[in-house]
């Protein structure tokens, strides 16, 4: 007997990541509902008012990822709103002497900037900037055997380092330092394998598409793409804090934005034991930089 479902798919949870997946499935023609726990939409990509005349991002601020992202770079965000701000510098390391290693749009003037690891900063960040254009899609997809093999081997040997490891081909405090700093957006241990990977890739859209903020703050990037949900025809439903599966819409397939913790407890009697092991390891490492 055929079941009736009432959409598609059900996305619970409106981060970047729930918005472009709810995004992608209705724009491939199916109907989506998109649940909400806040009354605000976007997950880390929200900006609050905390003082009157002041907006706040709430969680994330800057934008590389987003920026060079091949899946949002595909969608009109600026006919609902978007403005990216491009900063002269990208990012600066403070030093206690009054100095500062700082990363800037252009990779020459980063490297020199670095003194004696001039070199050594172009060997290892400009092959990655050139390939970028080819390498985004195997790195930032679902993954799957890279389209681009050379390129995304020539990155990988790299990239599965450990920042500690990447960073001791350097010389100068200066270079070390600004690349720990760039790995740390990991939030994880920088003696950790492939911990590298999140520094170069971080970098290298820097010096591709650079660090924007967007006008209005992060929330301008969670509005835009809400309005081109909801233009698509897609449901939105925010304030519904999903506490168990069976209060969810019918669905053909049911996507959790979540973290893995709210996963289990909301669909744990729908999960293999094997998945809710590992997703609850996952949930509790504990996190240090
Ligand atoms: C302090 C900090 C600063 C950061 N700064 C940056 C930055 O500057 N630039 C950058 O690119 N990244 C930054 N990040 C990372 C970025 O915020 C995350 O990578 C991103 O938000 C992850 O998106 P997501 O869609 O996976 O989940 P989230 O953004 O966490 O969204 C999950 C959503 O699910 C909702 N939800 C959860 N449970 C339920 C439920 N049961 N029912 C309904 N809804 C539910 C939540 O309310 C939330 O809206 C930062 C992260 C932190 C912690």
């Amino acid at each position: 007997m055929q079941k009736n479902y009432e959409y598609d798919a059900v996305v619970v949870g409106s981060g970047p990541n729930g918005l472009a997946c709810a995004i992608q499935l209705q724009r491939s023609g199916l109907s989506v509902l998109l649940i909400e726990g806040s009354e605000q939409i976007g997950g880390g990509m929200r900006s609050k008012e905390f003082f009157p005349g002041y907006l706040s991002d709430v969680c994330s601020a800057i934008h590389p990822m987003a920026a060079g992202s091949p899946f949002f770079s595909q969608l009109p965000l600026t006919d609902y709103g978007l403005e990216y701000i491009n900063p002269p510098v990208l990012a600066a390391h403070p030093f206690d002497n009054g100095t500062s290693a700082s990363l800037k749009s252009s990779l020459y003037e980063t490297a020199n900037g670095l003194g004696i690891d001039k070199g050594d900063y172009l060997d290892l960040m400009q092959p990655i900037v050139e390939n970028w254009p080819k390498l985004a899609e195997d790195i930032l997809g679902p993954f799957k055997i890279p389209k681009e093999l050379i390129a995304s081997l020539q990155f990988g040997l790299s990239a599965m380092k450990s920042a500690k490891w990447l960073s001791n081909r350097f010389k100068t405090e200066e270079a070390k330092a600004l690349f720990a700093g760039m790995a740390a957006h990991s939030f994880l241990p920088l003696d950790q394998l492939s911990t590298a990977a999140v520094g170069l890739v971080l970098m290298a859209n820097g010096h591709l598409k650079g660090w924007p903020l967007p006008k209005g703050g992060s929330q301008a990037i969670a509005n835009a793409l809400l309005s081109y949900f909801e233009s698509l025809g897609g449901k939105v439903q925010m304030g519904w804090m999903v506490r168990s599966y069976g209060e969810i819409p019918p669905a053909k397939a049911v996507i959790f934005d979540t973290g893995p913790k709210q996963l289990i407890e909301i669909a744990g009697d729908h999960l293999p034991s094997i998945y809710k092991k590992k997703a609850s390891e996952v949930s509790l490492r504990p996190r240090r930089i």
